[in-house]
C-alpha cells in the first residue's frame, strides 16, 4: 500500500524517530502497560478526552513493541475522533484492518532495520 508507506515515511521525518513510544507520545498518545491475562493483548482507550495505548506486560519485549506499533497503525489508518475504545483479540476489528494494522508495523519496524531499535516500554 503506497500511501501507507508514504505516511510512515512523513512520521518518521516529521519526528525523527522510527520508536512507537516516540512517535505516540509525539501524537499526544499516553502509553501504559499491564498484566492483563492471555486474552487480552491491549487496548486502546480514551479517558477524558485524552487516549491511552494500554499493552499487555505478559507479552515479550519484541511482541510488546509490535502491538504498540500496530495499535498506532490503527489509529492511524482506522480510529477517528470518535473512536473511545477498541481492544486487540476483540471483535471490534476486522481482519482488513487486522492486515493493515500488521502491514503498518512491519514497515515501521523496518525503516529502522539499520539502526535498531533498543528500547523498553515502561510505566
Ligand atoms: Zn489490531
Amino acid at each position: 500500500m503506497k500511501k501507507m508507506n508514504e505516511m510512515i515515511k512523513n512520521l518518521v521525518r516529521k519526528y525523527d524517530t522510527t520508536n512507537p513510544i516516540e512517535l505516540a507520545n509525539h501524537l499526544g498518545i499516553i502509553v501504559k502497560l499491564n498484566p492483563y491475562s492471555e486474552k487480552t493483548k491491549g487496548l486502546y482507550v480514551k479517558i477524558l478526552d485524552i487516549p491511552f495505548i494500554i499493552i499487555n506486560s505478559n507479552l515479550k519485549k519484541e511482541d510488546q513493541n509490535f502491538l504498540l506499533a500496530h495499535i498506532l497503525g490503527h489509529i492511524l489508518l482506522h480510529f477517528n475522533q470518535d473512536t473511545i475504545f477498541a481492544w486487540e483479540n476483540s471483535v471490534f476489528l476486522q481482519g482488513i484492518q487486522e492486515n493493515e494494522a500488521n502491514e503498518f508495523a512491519l514497515r515501521l519496524i523496518a525503516e529502522n532495520q539499520t539502526n535498531p531499535i533498543n528500547y523498553q516500554l515502561t510505566f
